[in-house]
């Protein structure tokens, strides 16, 4: 049985944040009529409160590198690039280049540090692209997709580092479909944990010996951009990046996070789209005066959601609004 048959029959996901169907990707790229194409290993891991990608090369590094040989041995790729975070290049490079050397897949691997500037967006899959064309560090229109019209119009297959581990543990029969959980915030136990993808959100608090004994909402996902929930809407599986974040409900500081949320996102807009770049500026000046005008506030927020040109600029309000609806009751925050 090849490589993608045993993908599909898996029914594995993406684990960078999409949850998009591996195979489907793999397919794409297989198919697409062409004498070069490419692989890239995505380990930008940007998002604050993720850290699981990190574990990953730390604890797995020879099976995210088996799954990119799989991956590169399965399409007839050119090349493999692992896009990297430095702080993870720094510490995990020479077990990185042990794998791959084990892997015999030294002439076509390269790595390729993620710049300083490349920043939060740095991570998302065509500026990925960009940054290894030696462009500006920016989303690409989509369509056409990296599969079709990737890496030098080249079709190219962009994987995060957990799909690729998993990849490798599909192929070697060893997937019992189980995710990496990074736990945050007011918990005992601060770490990245392996368990079920299914499982809820409350049940992998109370199986990693982090279930608060006190009044507590969780952000999942992402600590910028993840959804905001309260505890009674703990019986989901973790979304997006699958980190939990557990804030004290009496200790934490509303207007603090508030602003913590939105300066990070004007911090890390790339400035590409007038409605994230402008957005994210003004909702912070909004929040800097006396009296707040929440319904300007409020405004920008839609418009964020509604015509920003990349993820960034529309999961913007994802936490804001979350946080109000089920933290607040949709009550205004006194600054
Ligand atoms: S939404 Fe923000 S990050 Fe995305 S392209 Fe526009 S300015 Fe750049």
């Amino acid at each position: 049985m090849d490589i993608l048959t045993k993908i599909k029959q898996a029914n594995l996901v993406g684990r960078g944040g999409a949850s998009f169907p591996t195979a489907l990707k793999w397919e794409a790229v297989k198919q697409a009529d062409s004498l070069a194409k490419y692989v890239v290993i995505n380990a930008a891991e940007g998002e604050p409160g993720v850290k699981k990608d990190g574990y990953i090369l730390e604890h797995y590094a020879d099976r995210v590198v088996d799954g990119a040989r799989l991956a590169v041995e399965y399409l007839g790729a050119t090349r493999c690039y692992l896009f990297i975070n430095p702080k993870y290049y720094e510490v995990y490079r020479p077990r990185i280049m042990k794998a791959v050397k084990a892997a015999k897949l030294e002439k076509k691997f390269g790595f390729f540090v993620k710049p300083h500037q490349a920043g939060y967006i740095g991570g998302e899959e065509t500026a990925i692209l960009n940054a290894l064309e030696g462009k500006k560090i920016e989303p690409r229109l989509k369509p056409p997709f990296p599969t079709i019209n990737g890496l030098w119009d080249e079709p190219t297959l962009i994987n995060n580092v957990e799909t690729l581990y998993n990849v490798s543990l599909v192929d070697k029969g060893e997937f019992h479909n189980e995710r990496f959980y990074t736990i945050n915030g007011a918990v005992k136990k601060k770490g990245v944990y392996a368990f079920p993808a299914d499982w809820t959100i409350e049940k992998v608090l109370r199986q990693s010996g982090n279930y608060p004994n006190f009044p507590f909402f969780v952000q999942v996902g992402g600590d910028a951009s993840g959804d905001v929930l309260n505890q009674k809407q703990l019986k989901v599986p973790a979304s997006g990046a699958a980190s939990i974040t557990v804030y004290d409900f009496k200790k934490h500081d509303s207007a603090k996070l508030l602003r913590y949320w939105l300066k990070f996102f004007q911090a890390e807009s790339c400035g590409q789209c007038t409605p994230c770049r402008e957005g994210t500026y003004r909702l912070n000046r909004i929040l800097e005066k006396k009296k707040v005008d929440w319904k300007m506030f409020q405004a920008i927020l839609t418009d964020l959601s509604e015509t920003s040109f990349c993820a960034l600029g529309a999961s913007v309000p994802v936490p804001i609004w979350s946080y109000f609806k089920n933290i607040l009751n949709n009550k205004n925050v006194s600054l």
